[in-house]
């Protein structure tokens, strides 16, 4: 039997561009781990290249994310007009299973790790059902991922990654997580003998991302108590990786400085805003704005990259607030952003329900506009033309070159942690990405005013496809 599990790709400005980077989505060498040992498995990743139109598998798993769902729909309408068999799952996938069960011919709406051997199961013996709901086995049952499929000659800076938790215990109204994940971490003896005995690494750059890998978690600081005994367990490994956490563990200086010892480079918090008004309406007050530039001093000097995200088109922003942004960002003494983003209603969160019963939604809404970088909604306080042309220059300002120069300057000579130096060069390019969602000038940015990309457009109006309304 041979299968394909693919993760697609569309990018922000709507051009058929790619953008391989450090992280990519693990999905593939997820499913591809909870596949029976006598199939065959590909991988594909999208964003790093096409997927290969003209070859036969018999089965072929899709992982998207919403803005994907109409690029997928072409993907896996014209795999079936040739005879293979399609299977989407993911969040977009369990919202919308009656959407998605048109265009696929199974739908997986919970955790993968019962649900994907059962399908394959039912496949081979002619019994595939329409919907694969198994409740979780818990995260002790999440399986080992197959790195040996990472090609890393297609994206030569990308690490491998692995997962200690799932969920998240914090609520903030706009995330997926919220109302849908509970917080729960795998035990830390399997987390290690993963790493030591199954990772790859990337041998690119003469060595200089040997060892490294990433944590894909949301959020791995879910559990400080869990985090420490990871960390502490990590020692002896002598390996050097990455994460994503919240902001409360940074404010915990022991913790910080136990996962620099543990080999942590690199850390991605979500700051959101530094308008105190916006953290509210997010419900993020774990976030705490006083703390930022203390927080930040702090993480480089024990050695560890910190990166922060803002996102624009809150409830709480207003005019002044976003004008002056670039202000404010200047008088945290250690620049520190390398992703800007507009807050998006994903259709599964309180926020998008609470812009649905206000009547605040915009018209004319389709699933591509979900990608972080449209606007969907009517903010309190600015129109939406404002937002946009806050968000578009904020880009532009942001993402330049003496930013990245500012960024090298100000942290290079603060820890000499081993790695550290070269994290933090590894980390420059994100900073000059910021711009990248607005390479495209043509671009509206408001939800219903662009059209999706031209290919999808295409082989829509020739497959007799609908894009999915969202209001
Ligand atoms: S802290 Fe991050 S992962 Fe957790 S709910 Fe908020 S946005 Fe989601």
């Amino acid at each position: 039997m041979r299968i394909a599990v693919i993760a697609t790709y569309t990018h922000p400005t709507r051009r058929r561009v790619k953008e391989p980077s450090i992280m990519q989505s693990a999905v593939p060498e997820l499913i591809a781990g909870l596949c029976p040992p006598h199939a065959e498995v590909e991988i594909f990743n999208e964003k790093e290249a096409d997927i290969p139109l003209d070859r036969h598998w018999d089965l072929v798993f899709f992982s998207y994310l919403h803005s994907y769902y109409e690029h997928t729909k072409v993907l896996s309408t014209l795999f079936r007009q040739r005879g293979m068999v399609t299977v989407a799952g993911g969040r977009h996938a369990s919202h919308f299973p009656d959407d998605v069960e048109q265009y696929f011919d199974a739908v997986i709406t919970s955790e993968p790790e019962p649900n994907v051997p059962a399908l394959i199961q039912d496949f081979e013996k002619g019994e595939l059902k329409k919907r694969y709901s198994l409740p979780s086995l818990g995260a002790a049952a999440i399986q080992p991922y197959r790195y040996d499929l990472i090609d890393f000659t297609k994206n030569r800076v990308r690490l491998a990654g692995i997962e200690a938790s799932r969920g998240c215990p914090f609520t903030c109204n706009f995330c997926v997580l919220t109302g849908h994940e509970r917080y729960r971490f795998r035990p830390i003896p399997q987390v290690i003998e993963e790493i030591q005995t199954k990772m790859t690494w990337n041998k690119n750059f003469m060595g200089a991302m040997d060892n490294v890998f990433i944590f894909l978690d949301n959020n791995l600081g879910g559990s400080p108590k869990y985090l420490r005994e990871l960390c502490t367990a990590l020692l002896p490994l002598k390996k050097i990786w990455g994460c994503a956490l919240t902001f409360n563990i940074l404010k915990d200086e022991s913790l910080v400085r136990l996962m620099a010892e543990a080999g942590c480079r690199y850390i991605y918090t979500g700051l959101e805003s530094l308008n105190p008004d916006s953290i509210k309406a997010m419900n993020k007050g774990q976030n705490k704005l006083s703390e930022v530039n203390a927080v930040i001093r702090r993480t480089f000097s024990h050695g560890i990259v910190l990166s922060f995200g803002l996102i624009v088109g809150s409830d709480g922003d207003t005019n002044e607030y976003l004008h002056r942004l670039p202000e404010y960002l200047a008088d945290l003494s250690y620049f520190s952003i390398t992703f800007l983003g507009i807050v998006c209603p994903y259709p599964e969160t309180p926020f998008f329900r609470e812009l649905q019963a206000e009547g605040r939604l915009l018209p004319g809404t389709i699933s591509r506009d979900y990608d972080g970088y449209t606007l969907c909604h009517r903010p309190k306080n600015l129109h939406p033309s404002e937002v946009v042309e806050h968000f578009t220059r904020l880009c532009d300002t942001l993402g330049t070159l003496p930013n990245i120069a500012r960024h090298y300057w100000s942290k290079l000579m603060m820890s000499n942690m081993p790695r550290y130096k070269s994290a933090l060069i590894f980390s420059g390019p994100e900073i000059l990405s910021i711009r990248n969602p607005v390479q495209n000038k043509a671009r509206r940015y408001i939800a219903g005013m662009d059209s999706m990309e031209e290919w999808d457009t295409q082989q829509q109006a020739a497959l007799g496809l609908q894009p999915q309304r969202i209001s």
